[in-house]
């Protein structure tokens, strides 16, 4: 798309942290009007726009993903049709109705519930603030027989997880992410992929009262869609004005929602 040189100027008054994202937001929001050539009256008209939108929760509900597979070599898992499945169970869901009955006045964008997953651990689609989140995980398995003590497992791990016995390499798994970097860079096959699957975690939010998302368990990809019915069943049941999840878990307790999700 091109920019005129007023709306290019104009981009540049926004923060740079976010200016990539609103120029795709406005780029994608004008293509979709079939305007090929960002003008300032353009850019201006689709700032009010967006801004709108950004204020009001159009479905209730929002999935992110990252970058995935196809374009990042630190993907772990391909997790498009997950994301879309759950997409579809919130649709089915009928939040939007479901958080106006809640909330008893419009519904803005922090009403949302919130659904995030990053194909590694880096987290790259902010999975920390979401209300049910995930991110990819494989975690190492050791065959010590085959181990050469080459020590370029322990030199991959940023985590520093891996130290040597006698017997081999010994990963401490409270300090291993589930990156699987050193299972790609070990010569003899001595490392192997253990469990393959995700990581989830729910209560995240930000706004007056942030919370970092809590972890939950490690789930296999065909349970992940289970488990994400009972958390939004969980949800539903305990919601008494349209509050995140992360104040529910607040309100409740911890030790007690892990017990009724995981029991
Ligand atoms: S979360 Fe991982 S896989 Fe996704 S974009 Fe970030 S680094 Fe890549
Ligand atoms: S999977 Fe990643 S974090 Fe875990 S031991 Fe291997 S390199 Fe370290
Ligand atoms: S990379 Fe493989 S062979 Fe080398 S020390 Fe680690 S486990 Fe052993």
């Amino acid at each position: 798309m091109e920019w005129e040189k007023e709306a290019e100027e104009y981009l540049k008054k926004i923060p740079f942290f976010i200016r990539g994202r609103v120029k795709k937001e406005v780029e994608n929001y004008l293509s979709s009007k079939g305007i090929e050539r960002v003008t300032l009256p353009e850019l201006l008209s689709a700032k009010e726009v967006l801004l709108k939108k950004m204020s009001q929760a159009e479905k209730g509900y929002e999935v992110t993903g990252c970058f995935g597979l196809d374009s990042c070599p630190n993907a772990i898992t391909s997790s498009e049709k997950l994301l879309k499945h759950l997409e579809e169970i919130l649709e089915a869901e009928k939040l939007e109705e479901f958080l106006k009955e809640k909330v008893k006045g419009p519904l803005k964008a922090h009403h949302k519930f919130k659904v995030a997953l990053s194909e590694c651990p880096n987290a790259c689609s902010q999975i920390h603030i979401a209300d049910f989140a995930l991110h990819g995980v494989i975690q190492p398995e050791i065959n010590p027989k085959a181990c050469s003590f080459c020590g370029s497992c322990s030199q991959v791990c940023e985590e520093e997880a891996i130290t040597f016995t006698e017997h081999g390499p010994f990963i401490e798994m409270e300090k291993c992410v589930g990156c699987g970097t050193c299972i790609k860079f070990c010569p003899e096959s001595a490392l192997y992929e253990g469990f393959r699957g995700y990581k989830i975690y729910l209560g995240g939010k930000l706004g007056r009262h942030p919370r970092l998302a809590t972890f939950l368990c490690y789930a296999k990809e065909e349970e992940v869609i289970p488990l994400f019915k009972k958390v939004l069943t969980f949800y539903k049941r305990h919601n008494q004005k349209g509050e995140r999840l992360g104040a529910i878990i607040q309100r409740i307790g911890w030790d007690k929602v892990k017990y009724l999700l995981l029991k």
